[in-house]
Formats: structure tokens, sequence, C-alpha cells
């Protein structure tokens, strides 16, 4: 019999924003094939046994094109497989969603689609931008500013003329171009913009200005994809309404390493209350790592360069250690926050980056507090 695929909205990235319908699909699916945009701690609601599929680019290149992650998802469900297709955001909002649908359709494997927060609606949200607001805006329009270079498909005139809030997904690289035609179509050069990175995310950045200056702000400040930019009065709104990069947290990606599964969801919700985004590696008795599955989302999303701290609670032991932190690993991490952690001290004692905070925290909860 076959099985049934789910394709599964994500969300902008930090893992709470995730829908309970998602969880409990990703809960007790067979097989979960995920793109870039994936926050790797959605992986630790799966099933210990959870074989996992990386589809997303890589350097720029679909490292699977289209049709052959639908091959993928036809496949599996064909071996009887519970399948989940995790994507960023929503998966009907320029997520190719729909032609995963059809061609599930087509091959006769039944589907269900799991929407989720599409980055327009929560990474602004995370950034303080309503896309709507009383006496400033009544409507907005979202479009992709990818494959513009065929300028007939987007007439921005009409665009404009009709959406107070224009949000442009997937436009940074063609910025300068895009931002030309907006002007020709007589968008005023003052119109107030606001450029997103990673919303939600620890690399969560904003810069604000207007239809002329933002694109230079953006390179200036090294803002890179994933971002959005919001064109509006709205967009004026963000350093008023801003209550993310305030969060004691904010910025942060930690890994948190226990043996104790209920310990690291309290800490993973703790980190992501503070406005800090979280992933747990769980360990079990024996030292194997809990969800090896995991591990390698970890590796495959997160550059080691982009964690700032390693949590490691209660006693690891040394080939766990050894399994957890790879060389590169090694060299990159800043700052381990550690309890109970002479031990992990003296491993990575001779790394000169590896810097120890809240070392005298009597436990991590006085640590966090
Ligand atoms: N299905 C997704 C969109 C996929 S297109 C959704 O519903 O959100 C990918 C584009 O979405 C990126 O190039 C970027 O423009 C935007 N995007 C996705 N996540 C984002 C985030 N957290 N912050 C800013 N932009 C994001």
């Amino acid at each position: 019999m076959n099985g049934k695929v789910y394709l599964v909205g994500a969300g902008p990235g930090v893992s709470g924003l995730l829908t309970l319908r998602g969880k409990e699909v990703i809960e007790t699916a067979d097989i979960l094939f995920y793109d870039r945009l994936i926050s790797p701690r959605l992986f630790s609601y799966a099933s210990p046994q959870v074989e996992a599929v990386y589809v997303g680019k890589a350097n720029r290149k679909h490292t699977m094109p289209q049709e052959e992650i639908c091959r993928c998802l036809i496949c599996a469900a064909r071996e009887g497989k519970r399948v989940v297709r995790l994507k960023g955001g929503d998966p009907f909002v320029f997520g190719r969603g729909g032609e995963e649908a059809f061609a599930l359709r087509e091959a006769g494997i039944d589907y269900e689609i799991v929407p989720g927060v599409t980055s327009p609606v929560g990474a602004l949200a995370y950034a303080g931008i309503p896309l709507t607001h009383r006496g400033l805006a009544n409507s907005f329009t979202v479009v992709t500013g990818h494959q513009m270079s065929n300028d007939e498909l987007l007439d921005w005139q009409n665009v404009w003329n009709r959406s107070d809030t224009l949000v442009i997904l997937m436009g940074l690289e063609q910025w300068p171009e895009i931002s030309q035609r907006l002007l020709l179509a007589g968008v005023p050069v003052e119109t107030k913009a606001a450029i997103l990175q990673a919303g939600s995310t620890a690399l969560q950045k904003r810069v604000d200005g207007n239809l002329a200056n933002i694109g230079l702000r953006a390179q200036k400040a090294g803002i890179h994809s994933p971002a959005l930019v919001v064109l509006g009065e709205v967009a004026g709104l963000a350093p008023i309404l801003d209550w993310q990069s305030s969060q004691p947290l904010f910025g942060s990606r930690i890994l948190v390493v226990t043996r104790d599964r209920a310990l690291a969801d309290h800490w993973v919700r703790r980190i992501e209350s503070l406005g800090g985004e979280a992933m747990d590696i769980v360990f079990e008795e024996n030292g194997h790592v809990l969800r090896p599955a995991a591990l390698t989302a970890l590796q495959q999303l997160w550059q080691p360069e982009s964690i700032h701290a390693v949590w490691i609670e209660g006693d690891i032991p040394r080939k766990s250690l050894d399994l957890f932190f790879p060389a590169a690993w090694k060299n990159h991490l800043q700052t381990l926050v550690w309890w109970d952690g002479e031990k992990v001290a003296q491993y990575l004692g001779n790394n000169q980056d590896v810097l120890f905070i809240n070392r005298d925290a009597k436990s991590s909860r006085e640590a966090f507090a």
C-alpha cells in the first residue's frame, strides 16, 4: 500500500513557528526531505530512526532538480512510507508546493498540505513591520523578484498602484535592476523601504531607508539571502515596533547538548523565549547520539561560525564529544557555555578561541536567569 506525502510549511526560520499539525506529522514521519531555510531543531521532533534527505540549494545550485525531488517523494511513498517534505515558510507561497502536489496527484499518491507561517507575514512580524496598519496601509502585495530579466513578467506600475505595501521575495540579488524599474514605474524615490535578512532567526538583520538608498545600505551592512524587501509607509514603523532585537539572547544561536530529552526541550524553549535560536542534540546512555538525522541536519544547515555557544548539560562521555565536535567545529566555536563541564573544558582546552562564559554559575538555571 502506498504511503502518504505531507507538504509541510516550516515557517520563516525559528523552530517555534512550526504549526502543531506540522509537529504531529514530523513525529510520525519515516523520511524527511528538507531544504535550506529550515530550523534543524525540527528534526528533534522526529523518531530516532527517521531518515533525512537534504534537497536544498548548495552554492547557488539546486542539489536536486525539482523533477528529481518529486520523483523521490513519489518513490518513498510507493515504498509505503510516511513522507514529510519540509519547506521554508508556507509550501504554497513561492515554495513550488503546487508543483509537488500536481506530481503527487498524477502519480496517484495521497498528500496533505500543512500550511506554514509565510515569511512576508512571519519574518516581518519579528522585525516589527505590520503588513497593514490603519491609516497607513490597507492592502499588501507579495511578489517574487526572481526572473525579473523577463520584464514582461511584472507590470511594476500596476503592482505598485494596487497595493499600499509591497513585499519582494528573492529580490536581493537583482535589487539594482528592480529598484530602477520601480523608479521608472513612478514609485517615489522617498518611498520608505526596509530589507530584512533571515527574520525570526539569530541571523536576523534589518536595514531601513528609502527606495533610492536601501540597496547601498544593505550592501554596506553585508545583508545576504534569505532576505526580503518591503516598500511602503509600514516599513517606517520598524524602528518603533521592533521588539525582537532588544531581547537578551537576540542574535545567539545556541546548541543544547544533554542526555535528557525533557531538559533539552526546556532549554530550547527558554532560549527561544529570550530571543535566541536553539537546537538540541541528545545523547543516549551508551554515548550514541539519539537522532543521527538531527546531527546531520545541524551540520548541513548551521555553519559552525554561526553558532555562538554550546550548552552542555550533564556528564557527556568523551566519545560522544568526539562525535559532536568534529575538528572544523572545534576550531570555529567562539564560546562555550557549560554546566558541570570540567571534562568538556579539558577536551577543548587547547583551543584558544573558546571563551568560557557564565563559568561561575552554580547551575544552568542561574546562568540563564
Ligand atoms: N515559501 C516561502 C518562500 C520561499 S522563496 C515562504 O512562504 O516564506 C524564498 C525567499 O523567501 C527568500 O529568498 C526570501 O526572499 C524569503 N524569505 C524566506 N524566509 C525568510 C526570512 N526568514 N527572512 C526574510 N526573507 C525570507
